[in-house]
């Protein structure tokens, strides 16, 4: 009886205990399913289909659905959430890669101001780094749009003030335009460039931005240039046209003289020839003893007289002809120049010349040298008679630059332009090639006719009395020559003879070197 009381009463307690436990459960799960019925509303939003599953779930849950009826649910749930885990993993290596581009884009704009380059930097680093979540990627996407706004905002008070420059270019370009389409109407064009201004002349009606300007200007600026030089090329063969025919009416004159001198001795001859005749005519007669005798005396004689007439009358004639044969021709080449001349001087007052000298030392510049050089080289080709060319080279002239400052410099260049120009031929010719370099032509003159001369000149540069800051500076010049040979071109000469200068420097400068060619 007892043990049955016992009996009763575990099973009592066993019951009491197992409902208490349910109880328990039931209010465990009623937690749990709350729990999830949260959670599943938290991740809504994410995908649609796990929307649907977890809807269902809370369904189930609130109604108290058995959880072995739900379990294969579950785990099919389950198992969309794995394959969520790994999409959303890529989605956040996409996002971070996003917004690193963002940023570095906005990092190449030009014209952002310091402190935002600065935290565009620090945050760009932020967002390189690895993370789990989207969600930590939230703040860096906050203050990269602020970024943005920011950097727009300088942006446009950029453009702003660029909108001021605009209007300031608008008027230079107008401003442009106008000088331009003036000085345009002011020149004559040869007809090749004339429809090519002509172009440059339209274009300019409408209203043309900065750039297409410019070329505008650059391309007058070559045309211009290009006409300056035909101009003076036409101007050197005028002259050169002028100086062969001055020289050939000089030898038509000097032929002229000698030959009617030639004649005027001829004519005094037969005058006293035909005197003398005459003279003899007389005596003959007074001495002719019979009548026969004088009248063959007086025939001979006259017929004489009568041959030295007519030989007279021929020579007179034949000086007239030479005179006037060498008239006629001195007449032509006169008109010839004349009308030259007239065309030439048109083209004078039409264009204005570029300068051909150098402004420090007043003495032909480099274009010059390249249009004389190219004008001696012809008369060479034509005739062959020897032409030298020389580099001069000022030694060491950087030191009196370093020493005595630029404008001592400067003087040191106009007095050694002089020397050398004094101590030249008038035939001769020297320009300024550039810096402390000259460069001498030489024509008519053979390379050995320049050892004497040039060293007598590297003395005396080498003697000029220079004084800066009371300091006495001997100043010395090297010389490179060579001579034109057959087989050169203007540029091979000209190299040789800048050898030549080279082997002077080499050798210690203060010295003459002679390159002949081979
Ligand atoms: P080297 O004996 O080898 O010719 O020596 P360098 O010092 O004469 O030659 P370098 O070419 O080293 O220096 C030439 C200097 O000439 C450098 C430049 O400052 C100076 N120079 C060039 N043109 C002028 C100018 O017009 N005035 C002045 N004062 N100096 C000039
Ligand atoms: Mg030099
Ligand atoms: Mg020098």
């Amino acid at each position: 009886m007892v043990l049955q009381e016992d009996t009763q009463q575990q099973l009592k307690n066993a019951l009491k205990a197992r409902k208490s436990l349910e109880a328990t459960y039931e209010a465990q799960f009623k937690i749990l399913a709350q729990f999830v019925s949260r959670l599943s509303l938290a991740c809504k939003g994410v995908d649609v289909d796990l929307d649907n599953r977890l809807a269902k779930l809370r369904t189930e849950l609130n109604r108290g659905t058995d959880l072995e009826k739900l379990l294969p649910f579950i785990e099919g749930t389950n198992e969309i959430l794995k394959q969520l885990e790994s999409k959303q993993q890529i989605d956040v290596k996409k996002i971070q890669q996003g917004l690193a581009e963002a940023g570095k884009l906005l990092q190449q704009q030009k014209g952002l101001p310091d402190q935002l380059r600065r935290e565009l930097r620090l945050l760009l680093g932020k967002v390189e780094q690895p993370s789990a979540t989207v969600h930590a990627f939230l703040p860096h996407l906050t203050d990269l749009t602020k970024l943005y706004q920011t950097a727009l905002q300088a942006k446009q008070q950029l453009d702003a003030s660029n909108g001021a420059d605009d209007d300031r270019y608008g008027h230079i370009c107008r401003q442009i335009s106008v000088e331009l389409t003036n000085l345009l109407s002011e020149l004559a064009f040869a007809e090749d460039s004339a429809s090519e201004m002509d172009n440059i002349r339209q274009s300019l009606l409408d209203k043309l931005p900065i750039d297409s300007l410019l070329e505008a200007c650059l391309k007058t600026i070559s045309i211009i240039i290009n006409s300056i030089n035909r101009e003076r090329q036409s101007a050197e063969h005028f002259l050169l046209k002028l100086n062969d025919a001055l020289s050939s009416v000089q030898q038509a004159v000097v032929s002229s003289v000698s030959s009617s001198s030639e004649l005027k001795q001829k004519m005094q001859l037969l005058n006293q020839q035909i005197e003398l005749q005459i003279e003899h005519l007389g005596e003959a007669s007074q001495k002719a003893t019979s009548l026969e005798q004088l009248k063959s005396l007086v025939n001979d004689k006259l017929l004489a007289i009568t041959n030295s007439l007519r030989e007279k009358e021929q020579l007179e004639q034949l000086e007239r002809n030479t005179l006037l044969l060498s008239l006629s021709d001195m007449e032509r080449r006169l008109n010839e120049l004349e009308t030259e001349a007239v065309t030439f001087r048109k083209r004078i007052s039409d264009q204005n010349f570029r300068s051909l000298q150098d402004a420090l030392t007043e003495i032909p510049n480099r274009a010059a040298f390249d249009e004389r050089y190219l004008l001696e080289i012809k008369r060479w080709q034509r005739y062959k008679k020897p032409l030298c060319v020389v580099l001069a080279d000022v030694d060491h002239f950087k030191s009196i630059n370093d020493n005595y400052g630029h404008s001592a410099g400067d003087k040191t260049l106009k007095v050694i332009a002089k020397t050398l120009k004094l101590n030249l031929r008038e035939t001769d010719f020297i320009a300024r090639y550039g810096g402390e370099e000259f460069i001498l032509l030489f024509p008519e003159t053979e390379l050995a006719e320049l050892e004497v001369p040039l060293n007598a000149l590297r003395e005396k540069i080498k003697k000029i009395p220079f004084k800066f800051k009371n300091v006495s500076v001997p100043i010395s010049i090297s010389f490179g020559v060579t001579q034109i040979l057959t087989s050169d071109s203007g540029r091979s000469a000209f190299d040789r003879a800048d050898e030549a200068l080279y082997e002077a420097k080499k050798a210690g400068r203060d010295k003459v070197v002679f390159k002949p060619g081979s």
